[in-house]
């Protein structure tokens, strides 16, 4: 990731503020166009997973790197995080996945996707004991869009639900939400969701409602928990039909929003896991959201568990 002027997203003709997946001579391209940049261990549920253990819940991450330098280092970081992570490395051709971010001078991300040897995540790589055990199984979209993933986490729901466990659902992105959005309409029809994470784009995307209230209103009955984030103004949970909001945790700058919808997921889901009142896994997620926008990437750098603490004792 690197900043980057305004200009630069127009010249690359990027789609601002979006995730656009890219090939390897598109990567190449963008990678000779960024300035200097920094690399930091990322993906979407990955990063929520490191949130959450951070805060101190117990983790394991199933994703599939390749037998190179960027996996290494990927599995390092998640391990270091204190997180379980047992998926096989995949060997050969694609690379691990990478992600391009741009970041503009108003700390939005505009993320270019390279998904690698991700897109190949079979489903034999799950650990369906681990499923099981598990009081939440959380999913992320992105990964719905190839297909060995896509039976992957099909399965995963399976053994998630015949143990009797939680699914958690994020959208990830509209463009998603385009090509898969009757799988999504399904899911949640047969009762397969327990928790949807969206942000107000994708939540227009899934029900074709632009206007939130109407979007809200189309979708929260479908699901047991129903969590929207909305930027800069915060975030609306409806759970069994009741509804709270949190605003945005003040912060001194935005300097890179990458991951605020992840890291908000983390702190809702901490709270989720420890029965906490929903208002407050709102707050527990505006205040991880606040944290990761303060600065460059999207894993946790300061210490999780005492800025809770020290807001809401
Ligand atoms: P996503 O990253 O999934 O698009 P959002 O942009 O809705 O998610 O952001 C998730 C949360 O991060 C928000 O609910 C808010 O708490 C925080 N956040 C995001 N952008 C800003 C911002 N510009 N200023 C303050 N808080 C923000």
């Amino acid at each position: 990731m690197a900043p980057c002027a305004d200009e630069l997203i127009e010249r690359l003709g990027l789609t601002r503020g979006g995730m656009t997946l890219i090939d390897t001579a598109r990567a190449r391209e963008l990678y000779d166009a960024m300035g200097p940049a920094r690399e930091i261990s990322g993906g979407s549920a990955a990063n929520t997973l490191a949130g959450l253990a951070a805060l101190g819940a117990k983790c394991a991450f199933i994703g599939q790197v390749a037998d190179d330098q960027l996996g290494e280092v990927f599995a390092h970081d998640i391990r270091a995080g204190g997180i379980d992570y047992a998926t096989p490395v995949r060997a050969g051709d694609p690379p691990t996945a990478r992600c391009l971010i741009f970041v503009t001078p108003d700390g939005q991300r505009t993320m270019n996707t390279f998904l690698g040897a991700s897109q190949f995540l079979p489903p034999a790589a799950l650990d369906e004991d681990a499923i099981a055990a598990a009081k939440v199984l959380y999913l992320e979209g992105y990964l719905w869009d190839p297909e060995e993933p896509r039976a992957a986490m099909r399965r995963a729901i399976a053994a998630a639900r015949d143990a009797g466990r939680q699914v958690a659902f994020t959208l990830s992105d509209a463009f998603v939400i385009d090509r898969h959005g009757d799988d999504f309409r399904a899911l949640i029809a047969e009762g397969q969701i327990d928790i949807l994470f969206a942000n107000h784009v994708e939540l227009a995307a899934l029900t074709g409602e632009d206007d939130f209230e109407a979007g809200l209103a189309a979708l929260q009955d479908k699901v047991p928990v129903l969590v929207v984030t909305c930027s800069e103004k915060g975030a609306v949970a409806v759970k069994n039909g009741v509804r709270s909001a949190v605003p945005a945790e003040p912060v001194v700058r935005v300097v890179d929003t990458t991951g605020a919808g992840d890291l908000f997921a983390a702190g809702f889901l901490y709270g989720h896991v420890n029965d906490r009142p929903v208002n407050e896994c709102l707050t527990l997620g505006a205040i991880c959201a606040g944290e990761i926008i303060s600065h460059f990437g999207a894993r946790p750098e300061a210490d999780l568990t005492a800025l809770v603490k020290a807001r809401l004792g």
